[in-house]
């Protein structure tokens, strides 16, 4: 790989993260966020509710929702990682040696050294 060739991959994988996958994440974790507060709220309403010799029933239906719903945001979460771990592998910007992304801080050094930010691997020759 040339250093026109890196950057160009580089510059790829780093718009693809940047701007395609920065929406779904981060409405995923505010909806897991969400679904934990509410499981905990649910449960507290819950417990209260039995302790006063009411049990309301309906509440461990939306809280077995919440899991649901947790279990699915988690899944996404951690689904849309593995799709960037695959696209850097595509673009050969995981060093082989050590296993780490040549991108954002770590791929400025490389940018400029032609090397892996923490091993010696050469990704191109920085004359080149
Ligand atoms: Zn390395």
């Amino acid at each position: 790989m040339t250093k026109a060739e890196f950057l160009s991959k580089q510059k790829e994988a780093e718009y693809a993260i940047r701007e395609k996958g920065k929406f779904i994440p981060w409405l995923s974790l505010m909806i897991t966020i969400a679904m934990v507060a509410g499981i905990g709220m649910l449960a507290g309403f819950f417990r209260w509710t039995v302790y006063n010799g009411d049990p309301a029933y309906g509440l461990l239906w939306e809280i077995a929702f919440c899991l649901l719903v947790l279990c699915i945001t988690s899944y996404e979460h951690r689904y849309s990682g593995q799709k960037t771990v695959a696209l850097l592998k595509k673009l050969g910007l995981t060093c082989p040696i050590c296993d780490r992304s040549s991108i954002f801080d770590n791929g400025k050094i490389t940018a400029k050294t032609g090397q892996c930010s923490h091993c010696d691997h050469s990704f191109f020759d920085p004359a080149s």
